[in-house]
This record gives C-alpha cells, structure tokens and sequence, in this order.
C-alpha cells in the first residue's frame, strides 16, 4: 500500500527498515478530547508478522549472538539517551491520542519509560546462574540462565513507552530478540523511536515494531516461532492471549492485567495525603490506571469525614475538565478513547442500581470523551461494580470495623494485583500488606512504578513479573548442566 500523508510514521519497522505492510489494512488513532483524525498505522497481518519473526529469528542466530553483555548494555542505553530528546515529540503524538495531559506525559510517563530501559540495560552483563557442589551425589551442577529466543510483547496505551521499555529492555538484556506491538489507541510513540534504533547500534531485525489491533496480537501469542509473549492489557484479552500461547507452540505468556485495588484507610492516617493519591493524582489520569485504588475502605471512625472530602476533591476536578490535555495547564485528561467512554458509562449505570451515588456519574459535555469524577457509596458487594474494573474515574467508598474486615472486603474479588493501605502505625501496615493477595502493596501512596522491585498480578491480574532482574528473568530459561565427577 502507498504511504498515508500524514504527520507520523505509519509503516512496520522490520530488520532496521521501515517497510508497508502487505496485509493492507490500517488502524486509525483519533483525538478522544476532540474527535479529530490523529493518524493512520498499517497494520501486520500474517505475512507481516512472519517478516518480523523471521527478522528476528536471523538475528538471533546471528551477530547479536556475539554481542558481549556489556555491548548489549550499551545500545540500550544509546536507545535511552536517543529517545530522552525525543520525549517532547513523544509526549505530544501520546496525549493526542489517548488524552493524557501532556505535562503528566512529557514530565512523568516518558522520563519514566527512559529510566526502565536505562536501568534494566544494567542487567546484560550481570546474569547470573547457581552452582552446587558433587558433595551429595557425585554431580557438580551448574545452572545457567539462557534467552528464550524470539520474544514479543502487546501493550496497552496508558503508558505506552514505559511498557516498551520493560518488555524491549528485558528482553534484549536477557540477549534475545524481540518485536512489540502498541495498542491501536497510541500506536504513534513506538514508531517515532524506531529510526533511533540502528544508531543505538542494534543490528537488523533485533528490535522490530508493529502496529496493528487484536488480529495482530492474536498472530503474535499463536506463532509458532515465538517463545515467550508478554502482554498488558485487560484480563478478558490476556486469557484470550494465553489459550493462543497454548495451542500453539505453548509459549511462555507474562501478563500483566486489570485490577480492582482496594485502598484500606485507617484513622491514624494523613487524610491530606489520601485525598491526593485518590483524588487528585487518580483523577490526573481520569482513573486510567491498573492499580489504583477503586475501593477505598474506611475506618468507620473517619468514614463521613473521608467521604465529604473526597466528594469536594472531585468536585473541584470537575471543574478543571474541559482544558484540552495538549494545554500546557491541563490537569485532568480525558478518557482514552469512544470505547472506553461507553464502558465507563455503562459502569455508572451499574453502580446507580447497586449503590448510591455521592457525586458525578454523567459525561461531560457533549464532545470530548469527558465523564464527571464519580463516587458510590453503599456499593453492594456482591454487585458487577464492586468485583468488576472500569478504568475510569470512579471510586467506591465504604467503612470497615475492624482489621479482618478490611482484609476480608479487600481481598473479595478476583483481581490481585494492587492493594494501598493508608496508616501512620507500620507494624500494622506491614502485617495487612502480608495478608492481601495481591502482587504489589504501596503504603502510605498510589501505585508508584519504580525500576527494581516486582511488577505484577496474583489470581486473576495475571502472571509471572515485570520489573528489574525480575523482569529479566522471565525472558530467559534456566538450563542445567551436570558434571559427573567420578569419570
Ligand atoms: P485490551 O485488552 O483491550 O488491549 C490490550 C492489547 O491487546 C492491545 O494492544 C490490543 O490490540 C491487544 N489485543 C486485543 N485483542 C487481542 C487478542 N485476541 N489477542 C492478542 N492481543 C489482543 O486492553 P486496553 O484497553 O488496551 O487496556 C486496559 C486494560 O489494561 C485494563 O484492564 C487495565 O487494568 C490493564 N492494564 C494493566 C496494566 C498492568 O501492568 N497490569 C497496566 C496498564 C493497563
């Protein structure tokens, strides 16, 4: 197909060259704040993502493998010091297409995904294995740590770059080959950097880019050459993505999905701080965030305090909407896209019949994928609303007793990834953070994404880690080698 006009590069990057896609379709990116065409993006169909696997497979096979863990360190490293001047054009093509205000995306999203993938290089050259002694059984053993091969993730768009850096930044540290997928909503970010990656030194077909929606990433999770496949996104989508994995060539699947997170507030805590993380800062980001704070639990002591100020937090961001996030002095974006709108409506309904509600719980005028900041309280626990995640900004206020309670209510749902606990006594916050069944406990603040620690769901939020070496780790298999040491 010819090439779209159009501001942003919209063809395949495959073994260092922008090449059309043969499939012939295209994905269309608009603006949720105003309805406007942002681009078009070609989209892979299979012959395009075979080019792409067998990009990768060649260069997996070939020069890269001689690459030192040090050398690999240093073209990701090149790669972030390349995309960090960049991060203006980035942060724009970003909030254009999902709504995000763009001082969040120029000063905290994009410096952030150039962090991940400046930290993670650190690990190329110090991948480590275990070794144990023939005192037991005759046999020195050796563990060694060793690439899957070619590797891939599918993202969502909320933080686009940063999940490029912990999937791409894993991935090529661990020494293998690898080909990304943007979300359909934001595909313009991925594809802005690609022409930086030969002149980070990456040779050809080490690092390839792909556009395209769900047909693409469902080509991705079933090929058959691809071994391990992360993904981040909606729960319903990563268990679509790991029944691909599985029937075809059982590849590993790292999924990182949704969450319901409960935020437990006791009455020793900072209110002042409460109100920040879970209204301002969520609402920053019109409640567009895997791990934040959806219920909020309260202490019955402090439940009617809470709730009044909460209620007049949001109603003082709803005020601010309406600023297109563009503008420098927006605070509150919009959400992502049509689709998204109508969900968050469809969860407003909901909790009308199952709550009631404080404040919000409409759109915000007519164009614009704008919704009113919105609280229930009274939710029924057993309702779609409280078990359910709506990626809006929606909260859920009710009051606990005592501890167990709290525990109990946060720990009801099927999600497991997030929980926050709000407390000035930390025996206590530790010993609640021990019995949440949940990958990530932040005290005393938000989900806050940090280059070393774990990042990761239990139960229903998914599987396996992002994240520093663990992240690493699980793009790599560990090999055993046995030494008989009688022979
Ligand atoms: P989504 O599941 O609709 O899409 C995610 C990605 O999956 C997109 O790139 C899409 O093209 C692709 N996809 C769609 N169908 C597919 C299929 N059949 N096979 C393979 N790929 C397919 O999710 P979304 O709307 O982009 O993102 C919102 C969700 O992501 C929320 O549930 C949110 O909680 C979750 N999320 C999780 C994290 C995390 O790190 N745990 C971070 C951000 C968002």
């Amino acid at each position: 197909m010819t090439a779209t006009k159009q501001e942003f590069e919209s063809r395949l990057f495959i073994n260092n060259q922008f090449v059309h896609a043969k499939s012939g379709k295209t994905i269309t990116a608009t603006n949720p704040a105003d309805g406007s065409l942002v681009g078009v993006a070609e989209a892979a169909g299979p012959e395009d993502v075979d080019a792409a696997v067998a990009a990768a497979s060649a260069a997996f096979k070939g020069e890269w493998s001689t690459f030192t863990g040090l050398q690999r360190r240093n073209c990701l490293v090149k790669l972030a010091d390349l995309i960090e001047k960049r991060i203006p054009e980035l942060a724009r093509v970003d909030t254009l297409s999902m709504g995000v205000p763009i001082m969040l995306s120029q000063h905290f999203v994009h410096p952030w995904g150039v962090g991940i993938l400046r930290s993670i290089a650190g690990y190329a050259d110090k991948i480590e294995g275990q070794s144990f002694t023939d005192q037991d059984d005759g046999f020195y053993k050796i563990v060694e740590w060793c690439p899957a091969g070619v590797t891939a993730a599918i993202s969502t768009w909320n933080a686009g770059l940063a999940y490029f850096a912990g999937y791409a930044g894993a991935a090529l540290a661990a020494g293998n080959t690898f080909i990304y997928k943007a979300s359909e909503k934001a595909p313009f970010n991925a594809l802005m950097i690609a022409d930086l990656i030969p002149e980070a030194g990456f040779p050809p077909g080490v690092l390839n880019i792909i556009s395209g929606g769900g047909e693409t990433g469902a080509l991705l999770a079933s090929h058959m050459q691809i071994r391990v496949i992360g993904f981040t996104g909606s729960a319903p989508t990563g268990k679509k993505v790991a029944e691909l994995a599985a029937r075809s060539n059982l590849k590993k699947t790292i999924l990182e999905l949704g969450g319901k997170a409960p935020g437990i507030v006791f009455d020793d805590c900072n209110i002042e701080n409460v109100l920040q993380t879970c209204g301002d800062i969520f609402l920053s980001i019109n409640g567009q965030a895997c791990t934040a704070s959806t219920r909020i639990l309260v202490q019955s002591t402090i439940v009617e305090e809470l709730t009044k100020k909460m209620k007049e937090r949001f109603e003082n961001m709803e005020a601010l909407i309406g600023c297109n996030p563009i503008e420098p002095t927006s605070r509150v974006g919009t959400l992502a896209d049509t689709k998204q709108l109508e969900h968050v409506l469809k969860g407003f309904e909901i909790g009308k019949e199952s709550g009631k509600l404080i404040t919000g719980g409409s759109r915000k005028g007519t164009t614009g994928c704008y919704v009113q900041p919105t609280i229930f309280v009274d939710v029924e626990e057993d309702s779609k609303l409280w078990r359910e995640e709506v990626y809006g900004p929606v909260v859920l206020i009710k009051s606990f007793e005592t501890e167990e309670d709290a525990i109990r209510m946060g720990n009801d749902t099927e999600y497991g990834l997030a929980a926050q606990i709000f407390t000035r006594d930390i025996a206590r916050a530790i010993r609640v953070s021990r019995k949440m069944d949940v990958g990530v406990v932040t005290i005393n603040s938000g989900g806050i994404g940090d280059n070393q620690s774990s990042f990761g769901g239990m139960k229903g939020s998914g599987l396996g880690r992002t994240g520093g070496w663990y992240g690493v780790k699980e793009f790599m298999e560990p090999k055993s080698i046995k030494i008989n040491m009688k022979v």
